[in-house]
Order: structure tokens, then sequence, then C-alpha cells
């Protein structure tokens, strides 16, 4: 066991380890880093933990330790948790860094400064230095003494040099953020501002991957992986790529709106292809800033993306191990173009301004063809929105019968917008319009769903074909849709009209449990079903009469 150093300073509030060695060894007459090696071989000390070494050398306890954070030397390495997290490329020990004025007032080095992305003093509003004033050349941990250079030039001596306001913010709050992580307490707001609520919820790690992420790809437009930025250990690297991030979460969201406005081509707003529309540039960026504590990235990227390009209906339609048969209502592009007689690209157009749908099924080459919805080309070639239908016609639209679209309007489903009277109903004087008959499909918002088969949705097709004599037929079905009671989330794309259209099927199943007991009348298999008897039994002569009350 070592003896005591003589003189034992204790660790003050947010000291970086390594700077609190370099004072520790000042104090006892080793002005330069060095004196760890030399004393570590003098007492013949093992390899040991910057803790173990802490507390044989000075006495302090645990307690004290909570003051120290950032690496150490690495003769005597250090905690992990005391790295909060935050990635070695953000910690710098090739240089030091530093305010003079916060050296001179307090004559300690604070832990902040060993992260490449502070660059200024949030308490003196000055930007850090890194160079020494006499020799003009980086001051390394292992060389000089605490506040002086080898060459003897005073650290604390330096001319002040002004940060923007932006760049002043960035600081603040990243020394907040700092010492947020390292005392572990919850983040207190240091102001209302909106940059401190934007980012009340980010971590000091995260921040440094925002800060770092934003700067490169606003500063570095033109580079496709603008991360990859030499020596942004350096401040005047790092810089101008913070300028570049605060300004854009300064003015944020409008300049992050505009700088993805300038990035993204016009010319391909209608391309299918999201890709073409915002470059791999944007593409990049928005896979870059993933962590959910970053999600008011993505929030405001999806907004962009979904106010300027006219590709995104299609690409939700993207289908996975669809089977596209013959027999399916689903046919390629190049059928789609024969039938409305125009070329290929047309259709492209068509669907991507949303006239008619169409999407790219996932195949394992690389080749993507398109695939259309039959029945939106029928309805472009009818001249669709705003179209008057016949009965017929409503019917084919709806996916149903003729005697159903009758039932509808005696439900009072739908409204005609001409019915003929009695005597010439049954002529095809019907007229619809094509507004009335959307309204029935649960609207144009209706998503096509790519997985229709999946356990949690039921389509209107099958709960007919199953529940319809327990009282869930057509037309009480979409009467509850109409009452709200009942939700259309989604449609199938390989089912006609009203059959396509899907449900939660637990929701369904609620309101459809929620039904039975209300029932007064049951048909036989329900009958069976709610008294918990076999079929047959109910059939016997004592049960006779078909219905049940
Ligand atoms: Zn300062
Ligand atoms: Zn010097």
């Amino acid at each position: 066991m070592p003896p005591l150093l003589p003189t034992r300073p204790l660790p003050q509030p947010l000291e970086s380890t390594i700077g609190y060695l370099l004072r520790l060894g000042g104090a006892n007459g080793f002005p330069s880093l060095t004196w760890l090696q030399a004393y570590r071989k003098h007492m013949g000390l093992p390899a040991q933990d910057f803790e173990v070494f802490f507390e044989q050398a000075t006495g302090h306890g645990s307690p004290a330790l909570l003051n120290l954070w950032g690496p150490s030397s690495a003769l005597l390495p250090i905690r992990p948790e005391k790295r909060l997290g935050i990635k070695n490329t953000y910690w710098n020990l090739r240089y030091r860094r530093w305010c003079p004025e916060c050296l001179r007032e307090h004559g300690y080095w604070r832990a902040e400064w060993l992260l490449t992305l502070q660059i200024a003093c949030p308490v003196h509003r000055r930007l850090l230095h890194e160079l020494c004033p006499s020799c003009e050349q980086p001051v390394g941990w292992y060389s000089g003494e605490l506040v002086r250079c080898r060459c003897g030039g005073e650290l604390a001596q330096v001319a002040r040099i002004e940060v923007t306001p932006p760049l002043q913010a960035i600081a603040s709050l990243l020394s907040q953020k700092f010492a947020t992580a390292c005392e572990r307490i919850s983040s207190t707001l240091l102001s209302d501002s909106g940059l401190d609520l934007l980012l009340a919820d980010v971590h000091v790690a995260r921040l440094l991957e925002l800060l770092w992420t934003l700067g490169c790809y606003t500063h570095h437009r033109a580079l496709k992986i603008p991360l990859k930025v030499q020596h942004h250990h350096r401040i005047e690297v790092a810089l101008p790529v913070l300028e570049s991030a605060a300004q854009i979460l300064w003015g944020w969201p409008a300049s992050f709106q505009d700088f993805m406005a300038e990035l993204s081509d016009p010319a391909q707003r209608q391309a299918l292809d999201l890709h073409l529309f915002i470059g791999l540039h944007l593409k990049a960026l928005s896979k870059a800033l993933n962590h959910p504590e970053l999600h008011f990235v993505r929030q405001e990227f999806e907004r962009f993306v979904t106010a300027n390009w006219r590709g995104v209906i299609v690409d939700r339609h993207r289908f996975t191990d669809q089977h596209l048969t013959a027999v399916q209502p689903v046919i390629t592009g190049k059928e789609a173009a024969e039938i409305l007689g125009i070329s290929r690209k047309k259709v492209v157009v068509l669907v991507s301004e949303g006239h008619i749908q169409g999407w790219y099924p996932a195949t394992k080459g690389s080749r993507r063809f398109l695939v259309v919805d039959r029945e939106s080309v029928r309805r472009f070639q009818q001249g669709c929105s705003g179209g008057l239908f016949t009965l017929v016609e409503a019917a084919r639209y709806l996916g149903t019968s003729r005697p159903r679209i009758r039932l509808f309007v005696a439900g009072g489903l739908l409204k005609p917008a001409f019915k003929p009277n009695e005597q010439k109903e049954h002529s095809a004087h019907w007229m619809f319009e094509q507004a009335e008959l959307d309204r029935l499909l649960g609207g144009l918002s209706t998503q096509m769903h790519s997985t229709p088969d999946c356990d949690s949705l039921i389509s209107l097709d099958q709960i007919c074909r199953g529940r319809a004599r327990d009282g869930a037929d057509l037309v009480t079905l979409l009467q509850a849709i109409q009452a709200g009671a009942l939700a259309i989330i989604a449609r199938d794309p390989c089912q006609q009209g009203l059959k396509g259209l899907l449900l939660d099927r637990s929701r369904f199943n609620a309101w459809f449990a929620a039904r039975l007991p209300e029932k007064q009348i049951f048909a036989l298999a329900a009958a069976a079903r709610y008294l918990g008897l076999k079929e047959h039994v109910l059939n016997r002569p004592g049960f006779r009469g078909g219905h049940f009350v």
C-alpha cells in the first residue's frame, strides 16, 4: 500500500478526471502529467483503475469521485459510466481546450471542455481556446503544466473571441445537458426558449449526435457521407459545422423545412420512388437520426414529404408476398396501358397523381414492375370524379348486387341522385353520385392494406359469410359503420368495393358480442350457440317454430 500523497486537493464540481490528475501532481511538486508514469514505477504500483488509485493516493472517499467526469489517463482507466454513454469520437483527449476566464477564476479543468463539440463557455460567452497564446501550438495533456504551455505561455491570458447567439445557445444547452447527465438529476430547463423546449428530453450523448449529424449534413451539402470529417476535435473544423447545426435548430422547424426544400428535386415531385425526390443526401440524414429522442427531426421530415411529394399514396401501397393471378382484380401496368389506350409512361404518371391506384410489389430480382388496381382503371376510364352511376354501374362499383343497392337505399345508407318512380323501378334509370358511393366505401382516405390476411383484421365479406344469420348482415354493418360504432381501417386490394373493407377484428368481436344478448330473435345456429346446445337439439319437436324468443 503506497503512502498518501502529501497534498491532496479535493475534486471540484464537474472537473475532468485527466485535469484532476494534472492538478494533483502539480500540488505535490510534479508539474507535468508525466509524473504518473514515474510515480507508478517508483512505487511499484500494479496496473489499476483510476478509482482504486484515487482512494489509495488521496484517501478521499467515493463521494469525492462524484465530481470527476470524462476519460482519464491511459495508465489509470476510469469506469465506463464516467464517460456518460458519449461515444469516444466526441471525447477529445488529444489536445486541451479551455476558457481562460474559468481557468483563472477556478484553477481547474472542466470536464465539458473535453467534448469535441463544446467550443464556447456558457458563463463567459466566449470561444474556448486550444492554442497557446505564445507559441500558437495546440497544448497536449502530457506537455506543459496546469495553466502553462511547455513554452511557458500563460494559458489563462488569451484575448477574447466572441461567438454568435445561436452558437452561444448551443453551448449553454450542451453545458446544461452535460451537468444533468453527470448529476443524474432530471432535466431542468434553463429557460423556456424554443430550443430548450425542443430538446428538453434529449440526453447529452444524443445531443452531440444531433449537432454533429445535422451540422455535417447542412454544412457539407455536396458530400454524400458528410459524417466522415477529419480532425473534428479541432475547433476550427467543428466551428462551421456547429454554426450550421445551431442555425437550423435556432430557426426550427422553418429552417429545416427550407433546407429540405433546397435539397429536394421539385422536378421529381411526382416520382414513384421517394428517393428520387429527396435525393441520397436527405435520405441518409433521415436514416442517421433514428433514436426515439430525436423523433422530432423525423416528424418534420415526414411533414415535408407529405406536403411536397405526390407519390405518397403509391409508396404506402407497396405490397409484400402478394400472389397476383389473373383472377384477381389486379392487372399489370402494361395491361392498364392497353385498356386505357395510352403509353405505359402515362400510366405511371396517372398512378403517381393518384388518378388510378397502383404499386410496386416486392420482388426477389431487381426488376420493378407496376401493378394496377383494375377497378381504379375502369373508374378512371368512366370519367370518374363527379360522374353519375346507373344502378348497374353502382352495383359494380361497390362490388355488390343490384338488390343489395336497393336494400341500401331502403335502409337509408345510400341516397340516390335520382330514383325512378314505382312503375319504372326495374329500369336502369337510377342515378348515384360517385361521392355518395365513396362515402359508403369509407371515404377516399381509406388506405390499401399490405397484409389483408393478417389476424388482426376482418373483412366485411368474411363477416357477412359467417355472421349474417346472427345479425351481422351487410346493411346492419354499414349502418354501424356510419354511426361510428365500427370503423373501416383499410382496404384489401384484392377485393372489390365493399367486400374488401377491413375492420379491426377485436373491435368487431367486441361490437358483435355486445349485440348478441340484445337480440330478441335468434336464428337456429345462433340460438344453439347462445344456449350452449347442439343445433340438432333445437330441431327437436319441443323447440319447433324456427324462431326463438
Ligand atoms: Zn468561462
Ligand atoms: Zn506555447
